[in-house]
């Protein structure tokens, strides 16, 4: 990755320019969270999206087959991608809430509702980012791409699978803009990995066993697993301890 710097020359006039829109991306993050989106169902969100980055002056906006939003600022060398997640998780039983979570609330200087923080609020924030950068001419190398990918809430990961393999934006980089209070991301998004073994074997019949059945195979990697957590299953003062499950 090259290095890159970029000049800001008047960063005062910078924040005061933030702080003028405010209330509009108050008011913006408050439509995105009325709209409910959840995994699949991320369309409504997305066109609102592409709305108010059209609107900032992005240079391009696009959707992909696979229903990311990419809006893209510059063209230079350095590619960032800056992500947000588009869905969110769904409200469960509206009885439960204190107000309407998609109505949402602004309180003491925080907004309150469904998918504020995780993640429409990064959304909202990357918009105007885009827009500051077009009115002070903080373009330079490197090109920025916004990116509003779907499905997180699913099967996170599968969205950058496949942005990374057929949207052609080629980043140097990619931030994901999970809230974290500014800590470094450690959990609960450990990672995971799953194996598929198939079973063979003949006909078999519990009072009169011919032969070693499929369900051998499990059977004997269940054995496995308990021998290998009692081996190294203790738990980092970082991070949980390592599960495994044999699931069918
Ligand atoms: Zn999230």
């Amino acid at each position: 990755m090259s290095v890159l710097s970029v000049e800001i020359p008047n960063r005062e006039r910078l924040a005061a320019l933030a702080q003028s829109y405010e209330s509009e991306m108050v008011a913006f993050l408050r439509e995105l969270v009325a709209i409910p989106a959840e995994s699949g169902q991320e369309g409504p969100v997305v066109d609102r999206i592409r709305r108010e980055m059209e609107k900032a002056g992005f240079d391009e906006v696009r959707v992909d087959p696979m229903g990311n939003i990419l809006g893209r600022i510059g063209s230079g060398k350095t590619v960032i991608a800056m992500d947000a997640h588009t869905d969110a998780v769904g409200v469960g039983d509206p009885k439960e809430w204190a107000w309407d979570p998609h109505r949402g609330k602004v309180e003491d200087g925080s907004i309150y509702g469904r998918g504020t923080c995780d993640q429409r609020g990064a959304m909202a924030s990357l918009i105007c980012a885009g827009k500051l950068i077009r009115e002070l001419g903080l373009g330079g190398d490197y090109t920025l791409w916004v990116v509003g990918s779907v499905q997180e809430e699913d099967c996170e990961g599968l969205c950058w699978q496949y942005i990374l393999k057929e949207d052609g934006i080629g980043p140097d980089c990619v931030v994901i803009t999970e809230p974290t209070k500014l800590g470094i991301y450690r959990g609960p998004h450990l990672g995971a990995g799953g194996i598929a073994p198939a079973g063979a074997g003949g006909d078999c019949d519990l009072p009169r066993p011919l032969g070693q059945g499929a369900a051998g195979g499990p059977v004997e990697l269940q054995h496995q697993r308990r021998r290998h957590d009692g081996a190294d299953g203790r738990a980092d003062d970082r991070l949980w301890a390592g599960r495994r499950r044999v699931s069918a």
